[in-house]
């Protein structure tokens, strides 16, 4: 590599909110930034004033936030090359469509949108191919190539709408270098001659983009492989205003595909089979429809990370779990793949339990004393729990965080999203208030009841109350009647818990406590459990 400082951004356009791909992308830009002691800049590329949505800019703001991947330029911060906002810069596009057409490289095209309109259905309807405002049709069109120079001068000063188009050279080869696709080389017969500058004065999507890129001095161009076919024409741009000796290194990313690897990945898949696509929930503007996203979903961002670092590169070896530093380490525009990448949803999952599985036992604490505080809206069905309609209160404090701690231990195994934290410790806080009908059916025999009563009676005499304690007594018990072991515990956890659930009864009986457990057994009995 040169000595060109290392400068890269990330570019959405604010048209909704950002897909994981998106995300994908911006970490990639961001992994890239750090390990060259570079600068990562967000710009906002939002010329198409049509598809303008709004809250989708400051959506991405927030998505990069929960994401750990802050720029060090962007509309908020600023920067040497502020704004950072494209709309904010228009002027500088307008000077810069001049040189091009002063050039002779861009021309004004005065037909109007119902015009080409008309011309694209005449050509579906005559067989041809798809209509195209390039090197054989421009000459038949209404443009400063073809029109008189006053008439243009004419048509410009009674101010007729006008767009201003790049002059895609006949018969050319245009080649350039990708750092992941290798050579990319495509022929100018094949390129239209794109708009670079709109009726409304502002400039498309292409002449921002590039303009951009060079003003702000960015080294590497890495982004989505849908823009490579935009590419060669950007190549151009480079070429036309002489800048081609500074122009950025390109490096296309492969798609992310759907699950079963047919196509790319869109919301519709993650409704579908049901897994998020953003990494955010996202309400829709104008339908208010509501997306939810990783975060809602409960997944850690060091997790989302990781999933997606993976989702395209890897470091060739076995390896799954890294830091972001480690991935900064690691990470080479060399190892990532051409072809797309699978979204494996259950593959997400076992990254973020893995995540939640290594967190300090005291993290995992405070986060179940938040969902047990939230638990009575929790329980209203936010999250899914409304089987357990909490209306009583609590056997003990939701908010004790040394309580919390004694819990995490005996359940963090078992956790894959953070509300998981709740759905398998709300009966150390409450005790049931419904039974699991086919477990009863299970375990519920005719001596049962008997069986319960003898040994609670037992269980209430005990002195020291440990799980090792209880464990003690249930041996004690069983061998001393004969009856077998699941014979007394399923009954028990049926009426302590609710149900099969759960990790060890003797655990889940130390921390509820000696009061809670007998009360719990008894009150179960009464309720029809007899
Ligand atoms: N604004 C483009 C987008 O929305 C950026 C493409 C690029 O990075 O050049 O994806």
């Amino acid at each position: 590599m040169n000595d060109q400082p290392i400068r890269v951004r990330f570019a959405p356009s604010p048209t909704g909110p950002l897909h994981l791909g998106g995300i994908r992308t911006a970490l990639y830009n961001y992994l890239f930034a750090r390990q060259h002691n570079g600068t990562f800049i967000l710009r906002i590329e939002d010329t198409d004033q049509s598809r303008f949505v709004p809250g989708a800019e400051e959506y991405v703001l927030e998505a990069l936030r929960w994401c750990g991947l802050e720029a060090d330029e962007d509309v908020n911060k600023g920067g040497p090359f502020a704004p950072y906002r494209q709309a904010d810069r228009d002027e500088v596009y307008r000077n810069y469509v001049q040189v091009l057409v002063d050039r002779g490289h861009a021309y004004y095209a005065f037909d109007t949108p119902e015009e080409l309109d008309d011309l694209r259905h005449q050509y579906q309807k005559e067989g041809q191919e798809q209509f195209q405002y390039n090197v054989t049709s421009r000459n038949q069109l209404k443009n400063s190539l073809t029109l008189p120079e006053v008439e243009v001068r004419q048509r410009m000063d009674r101010g007729d709408p006008f767009v201003i188009r790049i002059l895609i050279p006949e018969n050319q080869e245009v080649v350039f270098h990708d750092l992941i696709r290798g050579e990319v080389s495509v022929h100018t017969d094949n390129l239209d001659d794109k708009v670079l500058f709109k009726s409304d004065g502002l400039p498309t999507y292409h002449l921002a983009n590039v303009v951009d890129d060079y003003l702000m001095k960015i080294s590497h161009v890495i982004r989505g492989e849908e823009w490579l076919p935009s590419a060669p024409m950007h190549l151009l741009l480079y070429r036309f205003f002489g800048w081609e000796s500074e122009m950025p290194r390109f490096a296309h990313l492969p798609l992310i595909l759907k699950p079963d690897g047919h196509g790319k990945l869109s919301k519709r898949d993650g409704d579908r089979l049901g897994f998020p696509v953003y990494p955010l929930q996202w309400t829709d503007p104008d339908t208010g429809e509501v997306s939810r996203g990783f975060r809602e979903e409960g997944y850690l961002p060091s997790a989302f990370i990781n999933m997606l670092a993976l989702l395209g590169w890897n470091p060739g070896t076995e390896q799954e779990l890294f830091s972001l530093e480690e991935l900064i380490h690691l990470f080479s525009l060399e190892r990532i793949h051409k072809s797309g990448s699978k979204f494996d949803p259950e593959k997400a999952k076992w990254f973020n339990h893995q995540y939640l599985a290594h967190l300090p036992d005291e993290e995992l604490a405070e986060m179940l004393v938040q969902l047990a505080v939230g638990s009575s809206q929790l329980a209203m069905g936010s999250l899914q729990l409304a089987t357990h309609q909490f209306t009583r209160s609590p056997a003990h404090q939701l908010s004790d965080l040394v309580y919390a701690r004694r819990i995490i231990p005996l359940i963090k195994d078992r956790i894959t999203l953070i509300p998981d934290l709740w759905t398998n410790a709300w009966f150390f806080y409450f005790a049931p208030e419904s039974y699991d009908l086919q477990v009863r059916e299970k375990v519920w025999k005719p001596d049962t009841p008997q069986l319960v009563t003898s040994f609670t009676a037992e269980a209430e005499q005990l002195r020291v109350w440990t799980s090792e304690s209880i464990l003690q007594l249930v041996q004690d018990f069983t061998g001393r009647t004969g009856v077998k072991m699941g014979q007394l515990m399923m009954p028990l956890r049926l009426l302590v818990v609710g149900s099969n659930q759960g990790p060890g009864l003797m655990e889940i009986a130390e921390v509820i406590g000696k009061e809670n457990f007998i009360s719990r057994i008894k009150t179960g009995k009464s309720r029809g459990n007899s």
